[in-house]
């Protein structure tokens, strides 16, 4: 994964493995001036305004190479519930409303760039290509601890099969997103993430004394392997949301005062 800056300023991390354009965003570039929100926020009800969100929009899909038009962005809810949307989400969340939720969807449609949002948990983003090597298809999803714990990565790859995908062409990229070195947890989270998932769970976690933790990117990255898709195949970014707080925003290191990450992805 690379961090680029783009011409008009944004900083964004892209993934080569995806074969399509994508983005993750960081909080470098932006118009946002409260303290909390600088520069690069992406989503409403975080202290900004409509036309600042609207703006930082423009440049994020902009600097990405998507119609800013395009992105789809629906209210997240943390389950492991994937949507498969065609060309009329077009433009929901940011320039329509929606009444959809979910923490996941995939498409076919050329029309739409599906985005979440997220700020520590784990945004995945998945192309799919077809024999002759080009994408026709591509996911995204929301997995914070609970989509994890509700394998929404295994949720999202079954989206791409339904719509003609074969795992061993399912590329991913997994994004920034808070580190096993801050994600401390007590028992009951760590009890939640095992009970659905065990032994994946155990191996990506590390215990001192009372606390657990657990690497939400390793284990997401096996629960991608477990459905079939290749290790070769994801790239993972190393960065901590929550050590780089220079440029993105945490929501455990700022105690839920922050801005709010996007990560996009189009077929074309
Ligand atoms: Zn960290």
């Amino acid at each position: 994964m690379r961090l680029i800056t783009a011409e008009n300023g944004v900083q964004y991390l892209h993934s080569d493995i995806l074969g399509c354009p994508n983005g993750f965003s960081t909080r470098v570039g932006g118009v946002s001036t409260l303290d909390h929100t600088a520069s690069l926020n992406l989503a409403r009800g975080r202290g900004d305004d409509d036309e600042t969100v609207l703006e930082n929009l423009k440049l994020f899909a902009d600097a990405v190479g998507v119609d800013p038009e395009s992105v789809v962005s629906l209210p997240q809810i943390h389950s492991s519930k994937v949507l498969i949307l065609d060309g009329s989400a077009r433009g929901q969340g940011y320039f329509l409303p929606s009444d959809l939720e979910c923490d996941g969807y995939a498409t076919l449609s050329r029309s739409l760039s599906p985005a979440v949002k997220t700020a520590d948990c784990v945004p995945i983003l998945l192309s799919a290509r077809d024999a002759a090597g080009n994408v026709f298809a591509v996911s995204v999803l929301h997995a914070g601890w609970r989509g994890t714990a509700g394998n929404i990565a295994t949720r999202g790859v079954e989206a791409l099969v339904s719509l003609g995908a074969t795992t061993d062409r399912i590329c991913a990229a997994i994004g920034p997103s808070i580190g096993q070195c801050c994600f401390e947890v007590d028992l009951d989270c760590y009890d939640a993430l095992c009970s659905g998932l065990g032994e994946t769970v155990e191996l990506n976690t590390c215990r001192k004394g009372e606390k657990f933790y657990p690497d939400l990117k390793s284990i997401n990255r096996d629960l991608l392997v477990q459905c079939g898709v290749k290790r070769e195949n994801i790239d993972i970014s190393e960065l901590c949301t929550a050590c780089r707080t220079d440029i993105f925003y945490s929501h455990r290191r700022s105690g839920g005062s922050r801005g709010t990450l996007l990560s996009v992805i189009s077929i074309n």
